[in-house]
Formats: C-alpha cells, structure tokens, sequence
C-alpha cells in the first residue's frame, strides 16, 4: 500500500532518495523553504508546499500541522544537516514518528555532541568553544596543530588544522565571519541559534564512515567505510570506499563506537551517519554524528550498492509504520562486494572553464551513476569555502581492491579546467 511522506528542503542534485521512494511505493511531498522549480523527471514527487523553515520556523510549524491533514501525511524526514531539528520539532507538533528534537539538537551542535560523547565514557579529543576572538587567549591546555570548525557546520565548510597560534586566531576569525554569514540563520532551535567556534584536537589517523540505522533503541551498523586520512589545511570531502579493508577486529571495534555515539546522542530511531577517525594507538575517536542518511541521500546508495540493503526503504518504512520484525535486523546479502562515492577535487580556483574525462569514466564498467554539479563560468573559491561540489562519481565493485582501482582510476582520469588569470 502506498504511503506519503514530506521531505524537508530535499537537494534535487541526487537521486536516490526519490528512486527509493518510487521503489518503496512513498509518494514524497516536498516541503521548501521558498518558492523553486522541481527538475522534471525525478520519480515519486507528488506535491509541493513552501515553508520558510529557516526564515520563520515557528509559523511554518503551526503549517505543518494543517498541511499534515491536507495532504494525508504518514511522516515527515529531512537528509538536509540544517534541517534535522525543525523536522524533529514538526514530528512532535504532528504527533508522526521522527526523533526527540533533544537528539536533534545534539546531533546538530557538535560542542553538545562532543559533551555526551564524554559523559558516555565515549574516546573525545580535547574541545573548547569560543564565541568571539578574544576568547582565545584564555584557553587552558591548548596544544597544535588543532581543528577550527564552527560548531553547527556541514559539508567541511570552515573546517581548519591550525598549526600555531596566528593559524588559530586567523582560523576562528575565519568561522565567526561564516556563523554570521551562514550557519546563525541556518541553525535554529528552539531556544535560539547555534553559533560557536569549537576548537578541538586533530586526530591524524584514517577516517572512516558508519551509516546506522536505529529501531526502537537498538541501532545497527550498515557497512564501514574508508573515507581516505586529509591532513588539512582544508577537509574537502573526498572518497568514501565501503567495505573497508580494515579487517573484522577494527571494523568490529569502529561499529561499535558508532552505535555507543548513537545511543549516547539519544538516536533511538531512524538513520545515522558516523564520521571516526583512528588515534597512533589505532582507537576510534568519533567526529560527528549526523541524525539522516549522509550526503543529502548519497550514503543510501553506499549502503545498498555494497550490500543490498535498502536503507532509506528502512527509514520510510520506520516512518509509515510498516517496519517489523521479520524485516529486522537488516541482513547484508554480500560480504566482499563494494561501492564507492568519489568526490571530484577542485585542484584550483577561480571562474571554472570545464571538466575533462567524465566520458572516459562513464565508460569503465564500474561507474553506476555521474552527477555532475559544476557551472562553467561560475567563480569557485578554494576551502574553507564551499561554492558547491564539481562532480560526484558512484561506482559498484567485486571487492575493495576493484573499487580502490576504480578510485585511482578517477583520479588519473577526471580533472578541472580553471581560466588563468
Ligand atoms: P562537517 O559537519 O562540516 O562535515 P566535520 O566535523 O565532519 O564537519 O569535519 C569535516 C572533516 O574535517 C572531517 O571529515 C575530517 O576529515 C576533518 N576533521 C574534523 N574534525 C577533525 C578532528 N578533530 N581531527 C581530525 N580531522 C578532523
Ligand atoms: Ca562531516
């Protein structure tokens, strides 16, 4: 039987949440923050309706309530990072399944994450927070090279290694200028705004990847994946190859980590996405925790693509009530099989010109799907900013060692064409 669902502020630049949800039989109404043209050809789209969630989120949860009614609504999800909290909130003004607008907060204000994660006895590195450049002088116990990152942020923006004192004080003041440009608007609760800069330690080792997904307070880990080990100065997004080679003790022991930050953030229900990485003595240290399926939707075809599990149809069927016991736990169908999500580096700056290869890899019999966000013509600044991503290639693997191949392949074969000034 067919069910309806509202997606908040869905990103129409991937796929996969709405070929999920033709698949799973869920007609999605779309819920935007203003007025925009929905691309033809995107399956499953039934309706939209504009609420200026961010701009005047309490009148758009007074809608929500009649538009619940109006369209017949089993449930309410968001994949956008920003957001995740006032879906929650239009869950409990519903009365429909979502998360506590507490675990939404948590997973959204990485200085509450990083608080819960202590009290859970969970690996930390050391934070602070600041909320202006003065209260840098007065930090106890700091030690270089540390990360600067605006306590509410996504997609890397802003996220820097500081490796001395002028690098830090330049580094925050880079975060304070982005919270008042961006993330102050994009992160309301409640009780206010998130702003903040939080200062923490750099944890050096690989990075790695779980998306999870929790039923009624037990949470299972879907794959693990290898996301590369950036050194910074910037943290562009790059790879993300599951299964990873690390082996069943490691993958065992970065699963669980993940799982305890879930429960410690409150995440009884719904999707997780875990970000780890591993300290010189090889222990896991968690990132962050996002309460949705990674990458606006990207992660769903990791999960399924690796191991046949279809893991917004988890989420779907979770909110429409349809999920049940002999759907549960979710049950890998491949151990070796791998897929993997390759995002394009800038490799310069300034007016873009082009894109060189992506024919050539269209044609490797690996690559499952091209998306191609690039603007020729339009101005790119170099990290920490974020003007969008160029290109994001998805592929299907017999194993770790092909998709590994499969990623060099990319690399060699895939570049950007900058003018020169
Ligand atoms: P965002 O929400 O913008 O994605 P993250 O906290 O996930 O912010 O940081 C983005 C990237 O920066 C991470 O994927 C990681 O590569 C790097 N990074 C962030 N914090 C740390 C840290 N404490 N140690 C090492 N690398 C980090
Ligand atoms: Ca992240």
């Amino acid at each position: 039987m067919s069910s309806r669902i509202a997606l908040v502020h869905p990103s129409f630049d991937v796929p996969f949440l709405f070929l999920a949800a033709e698949k799973n039989d869920v007609e999605l109404v779309l819920i935007l923050p203003q007025d925009q043209v929905v691309p033809a050809g995107l399956p499953a789209i039934v309706g939209k309706e504009i609420l200026p969630i961010y701009a005047d989120p309490d009148d758009s949860l007074d809608k929500i309530v009649d538009l619940t009614e109006r369209w017949g609504l089993d449930g309410i999800m968001a994949v956008k990072e920003q957001a995740v909290v006032w879906t929650a909130n239009a869950c409990i003004r519903t009365g429909l399944r979502g998360i506590s607008p507490q675990s939404a907060i948590a997973a959204r204000d990485k200085y509450q994450m990083r608080k819960l994660f202590c009290q859970a006895g969970l690996p930390v590195p050391y934070y602070h927070v600041v909320h202006e450049l003065g209260d840098v002088d007065i930090l106890p116990d700091l030690k270089y090279p540390c990360v600067v990152k605006p306590v509410s942020g996504y997609n890397s923006e802003g996220v820097q290694l500081a490796s001395n004192e002028e690098q830090l004080l330049s580094s925050v003041r880079k975060v304070l200028e982005l919270n008042d440009n961006i993330y102050k608007a994009q992160s309301w609760h409640p009780e206010g705004h998130f702003h903040g800069v939080i200062i923490e330690e750099f944890i050096e080792g690989p990075e790695y990847v779980v998306e999870m997904f929790a039923w009624e307070g037990e949470v299972v880990a879907l794959n693990c994946g290898y996301k590369g080990q950036p050194r910074g100065p910037y943290f562009e997004e790059s790879v993300y190859l599951c299964p990873a080679d690390t082996g069943v003790a490691l993958t065992d022991a970065i699963q669980k980590t993940a799982i305890r930050g879930m429960q410690a953030l409150g995440l009884n229900n719904g999707p997780g996405h875990c970000e780890l990485r591993l300290s010189p003595d090889g222990t896991p240290y968690i990132l962050e925790i996002a309460a949705r399926i990674g990458g606006s939707g990207c992660a769903h075809f990791n999960v399924e693509a690796s191991s046949g599990i279809d893991f917004a149809g988890l989420w779907f069927k979770w909110l429409n009530g349809s999920l049940n016991r002999n759907l549960w736990p979710p049950k890998s169908l491949s151990s070796t099989e791998a897929a993997s999500s390759w995002i394009m580096p800038l490799g310069g700056e300034g007016e873009l010109i082009a894109l060189e290869g992506i024919e050539q890899a269209s044609e490797h019999p690996d690559c499952k799907h091209i998306l191609i966000f690039a603007e020729p013509g339009k101005v790119y600044r170099p990290y920490p900013h974020f003007d969008g991503f160029l290109a994001i290639i998805f592929g299907k693997h017999e194993n770790h060692q092909s998709g590994k191949a499969f990623l060099n392949f990319l690399d060699n074969t895939i570049s950007a064409v900058w003018l020169k000034n």
